[in-house]
């Protein structure tokens, strides 16, 4: 350090330099992805320590997942040489109920109030309702609750709704159902999410004696993802920066993907507005990607109007790389056995697991890549959510699953006999058990017996109607075949029902997660063997390796990178995804572009595009569309492989990947007609296998034959030991 300047400065380009050292007064930070937005929000921090600026309570640091808070601290740390604490460093929700514990009383709370989960707040706002005297057929509950978080999202307390803002949800009820619904939760000492941001809002707005306190304290404020906050985010902002005026906003107007939570880009435009003497700083050197993930990236998103506009260009020296490669499959599972390939190959070579990151569209289509992943024997972790069977909606159908193929399974009756709700309360259940203990019976019989007395009215029709189900399903089984029985089961008892009902963000994915556990399903021959299936798959989880791939949705992966990344999944209707379309036109599109741009900027090195012409629905093929956004990527970042000319809307012939190892192509149409969702059976192999032979099943992994008989072929595994299986589930190895 002969210059005198400390060694985290050197670190910086002189963009980057100034929106560090520019420590008064407010600072706006729009740059595209990669160009260090994270890192000089964490320098400055740091750099308001080092040079005694601030102490660390009077820096308000802001992120959009506790993840990021997380990393940030480390950050920080490492450049102070000290563990960083007494933080105020979080999410906007984590750092408004640390605030709110404060002044709890001043909206009617204790500081020890309780913060209320969806269920919670679902079933409270029922209550209410039901007490307003609302019919909950006509107005269901969830729907309003969409309502109050829009609401919450715009910072608007029941006593603040502007006509402008009213709706005639429940003939115009909703107003004073959620002043009612907020007295409730006032009354039960509880907060809903929604509220810690409006709260904090309304204490700033009311208590200038609270609000000067806090502008006391925070003498600095730093904001990551700023282009993802919503109205209330900002309106908190910009009552805490009043003070001191010093506050650094980083975002980019490109990787703006969360309007359908209500993050308005607007606050980009109102920054400027309400801070008029704000310093604009532009960073244009990406450090993260090479060259073609840059252009690729940057092609694609000029594809959209009304964008701020900014220059992005390579800054790593060694920033000439590989190609981004687009690569076409046959269905779903060929393009997971692609992914799980190349990422044994990376294995070989020693690339670390924890750089890779499988990115999708939905939350439906790990499934593939989780049991790819656990065949292949490679560590995992969802990240910003479940493992696919560990959803709740997904435990519910195995739960159903179970029940039939096994009456006597308690554990599983009981998760759903009054699921979807059959008005079975805890009297009725402590009777079942009553009985299911005084007889040595299952739950399932004594459940039989209290529908033939022990119990009245719309619980005891709703019961015997489950149970003369069950009883049905279970005599289809044979006839129908197992997915075809699962599909009735889960629509009669009223399963997909409720999910269809719900009208929460997450409800449109829960249902695609049960066509897809549907999908999953048409995969195996049995019931039984599906379920033991999903139990070894369960079992697998255990695996405690520190080095874990990473799969997530493209909007768990904001502000992340990895060395390889896949995208799979790019076809139209998944991705852009169809509801995206529908509900937003034209302007959903370009949200959907954004986030396709996030994902490609995730990519350090590797940058792994892929599309399947076919989706296999209950067991037969439909064929998809390639996404419109592989036309929109350059030609000459890329790298086409499989069928480089499956355009849209005609008739192709089958990639030469197919015709290569593992004859692939013996079970395959020759010509598919890409356009509509029309279905082809399923074809059947033909190709045939010895006793000796190295083989790959698609669910148990590598294995050599020991015998045949017909159709059927007795394998040694590598993995899951010796089982007799149907050989078109095989190939060679
Ligand atoms: P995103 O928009 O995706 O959130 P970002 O703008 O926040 O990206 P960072 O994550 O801060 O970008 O930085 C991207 C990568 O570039 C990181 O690995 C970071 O360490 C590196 N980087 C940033 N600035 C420089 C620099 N001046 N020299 C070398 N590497 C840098
Ligand atoms: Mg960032």
């Amino acid at each position: 350090m002969a210059t005198g300047v400390p060694e985290y400065l050197v670190r910086l380009n002189a963009e980057q330099r100034e929106a560090v050292e520019t420590l008064d007064g407010p600072l706006l930070v729009l740059a595209g992805a990669g160009t260090g937005k994270t890192r000089v929000l964490t320098t400055r921090f740091a750099h308001l320590l080092m040079t005694g600026r601030a102490f660390p309570g009077q820096v308000l640091a802001v992120t959009f997942t506790n993840k990021a808070a997380r990393e940030m601290r480390e950050r920080v740390s490492a450049i102070l040489g000290r563990p960083a604490e007494g933080l105020w460093l979080g999410t906007f929700h984590a750092l408004c109920a640390r605030m709110l514990r404060r002044h709890a009383e001043l909206v009617g709370l204790t500081s020890g109030f309780t913060i209320l989960d969806t269920d919670d707040q679902l079933r409270l706002l029922k209550l209410v309702m039901e007490a307003g005297g609302i019919d909950l057929k006509r107005w269901p509950a969830p729907g309003l609750m969409a309502q109050i978080q829009r609401w919450k999202d715009r910072g608007v307390s029941p006593n603040r709704i502007t006509p402008a803002e009213d709706t005639d949800y429940a003939s115009g009820k909703a107003r004073p159902l959620y002043a009612a619904y907020q007295a409730r939760l006032r009354d039960l000492n509880c907060a809903d999410f929604g509220d810690l941001m409006l709260h904090m809002v309304d204490i700033l707005r009311d208590h200038p004696e609270v609000l000067a306190d806090w502008h006391r304290r925070f003498r600095y404020i730093l904001v990551d993802e700023y282009q993802d906050t919503n109205l209330v985010q900002y309106m908190w902002l910009r009552l805490l920066a009043q003070g001191h005026k010093n506050i650094c906003c980083v975002g980019d107007d490109d990787q703006s993907i969360y309007s359908w939570r209500g993050a308005e880009i607007e606050n980009i435009l109102r920054f400027e507005k309400d801070f008029p003497n704000a310093r604009v700083v532009r960073l244009e050197s990406n450090y993260r990607s090479t060259r073609p993930i840059l252009g690729a990236a940057s092609g694609l998103i000029a594809h959209n109007a009304g964008r701020l506009g900014k220059t992005l260009r390579a800054g790593r020296n060694d920033a000439d790389g590989e190609k981004v490669r687009v690569v076409s499959l046959w269905d779903s599972e060929e393009e997971a056995r692609m992914v799980g390939e190349r990422i044994e190959v990376a294995q070989r070579s020693g690339h670390a697991l924890s750089e890779i990151a499988i990115l999708v569209r939905a939350g439906f289509q790990t499934r593939a890549f989780e049991e790819r992943l656990i065949t292949l024997g490679v560590p995992y972790r969802v990240i910003g959510g479940l493992k696919f069977y560990e959803r709740a909606e997904i435990r519910d159908a195995m739960a159903y699953l179970r029940v039939l193929a096994q009456p006597a399974d308690d554990l599983a009756f009981e998760r759903i006999v009054n699921t979807p709700k059959r008005g079975l309360g805890d009297t009725a259940m402590r009777k079942m058990h009553e009985i299911a203990r005084a007889e040595g019976i299952p739950l399932s019989s004594a459940a039989a017996r209290l529908a033939q007395g022990g119990i009245t009215g719309r619980a005891r029709a709703a019961l015997s109607e489950l149970l003369h189900g069950f009883a049905r399903w279970r005599e289809a089984l044979p006839r129908d075949g197992h997915v075809v029985v699962a599909a009735t089961l889960l629509d009669e008892s009223g399963y997909t029902e409720m999910w269809k009902q719900d009208k929460s963000p997450e409800a449109p994915g829960r249902l695609e997660n049960l066509k897809e556990f549907l999908r999953a399903l048409g995969e195996f021959e049995t019931l039984t063997g599906f379920l033991e299936h999903v139990a070894l798959v369960m079992e697998n989880d255990e695996n405690a390796a520190d080095d874990r791939l990473s799969l997530m949705t493209l909007h768990a992966a904001k502000g992340l990178e990895f060395d390889t990344v896949f995208l799979p999944g790019w076809e139209e209707g998944l991705f852009p995804h169809s509801r995206a379309m529908e509900e937003g036109g034209e302007k959903g599109v370009e949200e959907e572009r954004r986030l396709a741009y996030v994902g490609l900027t995730r990519a350090r090195k590797h940058a792994i595009v892929s599309c399947a012409a076919n989706r296999r629905i209950y067991g037969n093929w439909s064929s998809s569309i390639p996404s419109r956004f592989l036309d929109e990527l350059p030609l000459e970042h890329i790298e086409r492989e499989g069928s480089a000319g499956m355009a849209r809307n005609r008739m192709v012939e089958m990639p030469s990947v197919f015709t290569g190892a593992g004859g692939l192509l013996a079970r395959r149409p020759k010509v598919i007609e890409a356009g509509a969702w029309e279905v082809q059976a399923r074809p059947v192999r033909a190709d045939a296998i010895g006793v000796g032979q190295r083989v790959f099943h698609q669910k148990f992994g590598y294995g050599r034959v020991t015998g045949v008989e017909d159709d059927k072929l007795d394998i040694a595994f590598e993995k899951a030991g010796t089982k007799r299986v149907l050989d078109r589930f095989v190939e060679k190895a």
